[in-house]
C-alpha cells in the first residue's frame, strides 16, 4: 500500500487486514513524520521513541497499529502529563485514563502527546508554558486552542486522529480552525477518569480525526459507562460507524440557529458557508427551519463564570505538596504555597483562579455564581424546547477563521468570546460536531457545528457522513513547506 500522511483510519485498516501493510511500517511512517515535521508546526510536547511505541501496542483490536496522539491533560501511564504547565512539568501519570486504556486495549498505538493552554484553559493554545503551536495552513495564524496541538496534528498529517477535551470549545473550535472534525460528545458518554478537571460539570474528552466516519471509529473505542467516573451514563458501547450510509433520515428537520448567524461581528464568509451547506442539507432531503436560541447570548458570560468557580476549587490541589513543581527555596509552609503556585501558574491560569474565587465568596455567590446557574438552566432548557421540533441543529463553530497570533492580546474580551457558539452546548450537556463546511478567501477552513439531543452521536454522524460524501472539504489539506 503507499501510505501518505492524509490516509483515513477507515484505508488504514483495511490495508492493516489485508497485511498489505505492518502496524510497525504505519508507526514509523508517522514518527518519521512528526519528527521531521514538527519543528514548523510545534503540535506535539512529547513524540514518543518507536521501540516504546511498540513495546505498548496491543495485538488485535479495532485500532490495532492505527497511531494517534493525546491532548497532554488526558493521563497517560509512566508518561509525562503536564497539562502545558510548569507546575507539572515533571509530573508523570499514575495510571492510564480510561479512554487511554480502551485504546490500548483497542490496539491503538499512542506516539505523542499534544501542546494545549495551559490547563486547557483558552482559545489559541497560546497560553502554553511550553511553545506556540502554529496553525498549519498558516503558519502565522493560531491553531485555535485549547486542543491546538491535538488539531494541528490531524491537519498536518501526524497521525490520523487525536483526543482532545472540551470543557466550552476546545475540541470544536480548533477543529474548525484546521479544517479538521471534532466531537464534543453528550456530557457523560465518555469517561472523565484520568482527564484532568477543569471545569468538571462541563468537561468532556473529544475524538479529532480528518474524516466523520473515522471520528465514529474513535467514538465507538471509548464511549460507555465507567465505575471510575459516576457521571458516566448507562450507555451501551456500540458501534457509530452502523448507520453511515451516506444517506439522511427520511424527513429529518434541520434547525437553522438564525440568531447565531446574525451575531454582532460575524464574518459575512462564514455566514455564507453555512447558508452553502444549509443548500446541501436540502439537496439531501433535509427540511429546514429557522429556530431561534437566544440564551445563546448569554452562554459565553454564564461559561465565564462557572468554568472560573470550578477551576478555582479543581486547581487547588496544585500546592506543591502531592504534584509536580514545588518552590524550594520556601522557608515555611505558607510561603511554599505562595511560592509555589505563583511561579508553577502561568497568568492566564492565575486570572482565573482569582476570579473563580471572588465568584464564590460571600456576598457575590449570589450575583455570578447563581446567576450563571440559572442561565445554565435556561439554555438547556431551550435546547430541550428545540429538539421537539428539529431533530438536529445547525449553526457556525466560529464567527471568523483562525485569528494571527497575539492579535487579540490587547483586547482579551474578545478571546473569552471564542465560546460564543460552542459553550452553550457544554451548558446544556449535548454533543456537537463541528464539521468543515468551506474556505475563507483567505484561504482558511471554516467550521460548522451540527447539535443533537443528548446521546445524539449516531444521529449527528450520519448527517455529518452523508454532507461530506457530498462536498469535498475534507478531502483539502494544508500543505508543510518541507
Ligand atoms: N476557550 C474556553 C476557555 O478558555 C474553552 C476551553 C476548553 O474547552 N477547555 O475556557
Amino acid at each position: 500500500m503507499n501510505l501518505h500522511a492524509f490516509t483515513s483510519i477507515k484505508e488504514l485498516k483495511t490495508a492493516l487486514d489485508q497485511k498489505n501493510i505492518t502496524p510497525e511500517q504505519v508507526v514509523s511512517f508517522y514518527l518519521n513524520r512528526l519528527n521531521e515535521l514538527d519543528g514548523e508546526v510545534e503540535s506535539t510536547l512529547e513524540i514518543f521513541d518507536k521501540a516504546s511505541v511498540l513495546k505498548e501496542m496491543q495485538q488485535g483490536g479495532a485500532l490495532y497499529g492505527i497511531p494517534g496522539i493525546i491532548k497532554n491533560n488526558i493521563c497517560i501511564k509512566d508518561r509525562r502529563t503536564t497539562c502545558a504547565s510548569r507546575i507539572l512539568q515533571n509530573y508523570s501519570a499514575t495510571n492510564d485514563a480510561t479512554a487511554i486504556s480502551r485504546l490500548k486495549e483497542a490496539g491503538a498505538p499512542i506516539i505523542a502527546t499534544a501542546n494545549l493552554d495551559e490547563f486547557a484553559m483558552g482559545s489559541s493554545t497560546e497560553t502554553s508554558y511550553f511553545k506556540k503551536t502554529k496553525n498549519p495552513w498558516d503558519l502565522s495564524r493560531v491553531p485555535g486552542g485549547s486542543s491546538g496541538g491535538s488539531a494541528a496534528a490531524v491537519a498536518a498529517g501526524f497521525a490520523p486522529w487525536a483526543l482532545g477535551s472540551d470543557t466550552g470549545g476546545s475540541v470544536r473550535q480548533p477543529a474548525a480552525y484546521c479544517g479538521i472534525v471534532g466531537l464534543k460528545p453528550t456530557y457523560g458518554l465518555v469517561s472523565r477518569y484520568g482527564l484532568v478537571a477543569y471545569a468538571s460539570s462541563l468537561d468532556q474528552i473529544g475524538v479529532m480525526t480528518r474524516s466523520v466516519y473515522d471520528n465514529a471509529l474513535v467514538l465507538s473505542e471509548i464511549a460507555g459507562q465507567d465505575e471510575r467516573d459516576s457521571s458516566t451514563l448507562p450507555e451501551p458501547r456500540k458501534d457509530y460507524t452502523k448507520t453511515l450510509d451516506g444517506t439522511i433520515p427520511k424527513g429529518l428537520k434541520i434547525g437553522v440557529v438564525d440568531n447565531t448567524l446574525n451575531a454582532q461581528g460575524i464574518d459575512p464568509e462564514v455566514v455564507a458557508r453555512i447558508e452553502d451547506a444549509i443548500k446541501e442539507f436540502e439537496k439531501l432531503g433535509a427540511t429546514i427551519h429557522r429556530v431561534k436560541l437566544p440564551t445563546v447570548d448569554y452562554s459565553a458570560a454564564a461559561y465565564f463564570v462557572l468554568s472560573r468557580a470550578e477551576a478555582a476549587s479543581n486547581l487547588a490541589k496544585f500546592d506543591g505538596v502531592r504534584y509536580g513543581y514545588r518552590d524550594k527555596d520556601a522557608t515555611t509552609l505558607n510561603t511554599m504555597y505562595d511560592e509555589t503556585r505563583r511561579d508553577g501558574f502561568g497568568e492566564e491560569v492565575k486570572k482565573r483562579i482569582m476570579v473563580g474565587n471572588y465568584v464564590l465568596s460571600s456576598g457575590h455567590s449570589g450575583e455570578f455564581y447563581q446567576s450563571a446557574q440559572q442561565v445554565k438552566r435556561a439554555i438547556r432548557q431551550e435546547f430541550i424546547q428545540a429538539f421537539e421540533g428539529v431533530d438536529v441543529l445547525l449553526m457556525p463553530s466560529q464567527a471568523e477563521p483562525a485569528f494571527k497570533f497575539g492579535e487579540y492580546d490587547l483586547d482579551p474580551l474578545k478571546m473569552d468570546l471564542q465560546d460564543y457558539f460552542t459553550c452553550p452546548l457544554n451548558l446544556a450537556g449535548v454533543p456537537g460536531i463541528s464539521i468543515p463546511c468551506g474556505m475563507s478567501s483567505s484561504n482558511m477552513p471554516i467550521g460548522m457545528q451540527l447539535i443533537g439531543p443528548h446521546c445524539s452521536e449516531e444521529l449527528l454522524y450520519r448527517v455529518g457522513y452523508a454532507y461530506e460524501q457530498k462536498t469535498p472539504w475534507h478531502t483539502m489539506h494544508p500543505e508543510l513547506k518541507k
